[in-house]
């Protein structure tokens, strides 16, 4: 199959009997159509996914090198399939659960003899997930609310004190390494902007504020606010209270 079949049709994919009945025999509620279109609009009105998906052989490659697809019942080449056919339900059906076993290894990508890119067209569901403000996103996201706030307030993604015992006992025996008197250790470091170890290097006040007129204007801020509501509004108060420190120290230099 190498010719790109249409842009979405309304309706496609239901016969009018089911339109109106549904499925008698099923459990799960009957989806809105047009929401299944509008997130399938959103994954197709992104400038990559035109570079992403060129057609699909259907050959396998991707999902016989690919990592995550040993691990999981997951398989690139099936998600390619769905946005290739334009299965609304089918493609609404991965991001529930399946898009998000993909590890990000763009194997896919340079095995593809179309020139796919399965892993990056995966991330651009995983945004319309979090755009839509899915459970599965919100389920994902929900452990890493302490990086993302760290992420967002300084650029640090992971901090020397966020790496404790605790967190990580699946380091096995090398985790008493991390019991080591660290703020002693990040001292001893020759470069000053790693002598901390609240972030991972110092960042600056205005380096800081411009990050977040960054995530403001990409979007990325809303994004977190269909997400996690409470973390939204703990960064949105470190955000000002960071501004009017800048705005003392510009009016301390003049
Ligand atoms: S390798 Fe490319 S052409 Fe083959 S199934 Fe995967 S996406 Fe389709
Ligand atoms: S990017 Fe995702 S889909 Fe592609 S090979 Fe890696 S884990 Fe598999």
């Amino acid at each position: 199959m190498t010719c790109r079949p249409g842009r979405i049709m309304a309706h496609a994919h239901s016969s009018r009997i089911q339109e109106f009945i549904g499925d008698p025999v099923s459990d799960s509620p009957e989806l809105d159509r047009g929401k299944l279109e509008e997130i399938f609009q959103d994954i197709q009105a992104d400038i990559r996914f035109d570079h992403e998906l060129n057609g699909c052989l259907n050959c396998g490659i991707c999902t016989a090198t690919c990592p995550a697809a040993h691990y999981y019942d997951f398989s690139p080449r099936e998600i390619v399939q769905l946005l290739w056919t334009e299965n609304l339900e089918g493609i609404y059906d991965a991001m529930q659960e399946k898009i998000w076993a993909c590890a990000q290894c763009y194997t896919c990508a340079a095995r593809c003899p179309f020139d796919n890119s399965p892993g990056g067209l995966i991330m651009l569901m995983r945004e319309a997930a979090i755009k839509h403000g899915m459970e599965s996103a919100k389920n994902v996201l929900r452990p890493f609310s302490r990086v993302m706030l760290k992420l967002i307030s300084t650029g640090n993604q992971l901090s020397p004190d966020m790496i404790t015992a605790d967190s990580f006992p699946d380091w096995g025996p090398n985790i008493s390494k991390v019991d080591a008197p660290l703020k002693i250790l990040r001292q001893a470091i020759p470069i000053p902007t790693l002598n901390t170890t609240a972030t991972a290097w110092e960042v600056n006040l205005t380096t800081s504020v411009e990050l977040y007129t960054i995530w403001e204007e990409t979007g990325v801020l809303d994004q977190l606010e269909t997400i996690d509501e409470n973390l939204f509004d703990v960064i949105l108060d470190i955000m000002d209270e960071k501004r009017e420190d800048l705005e003392d120290w510009e009016d301390e230099q003049d």
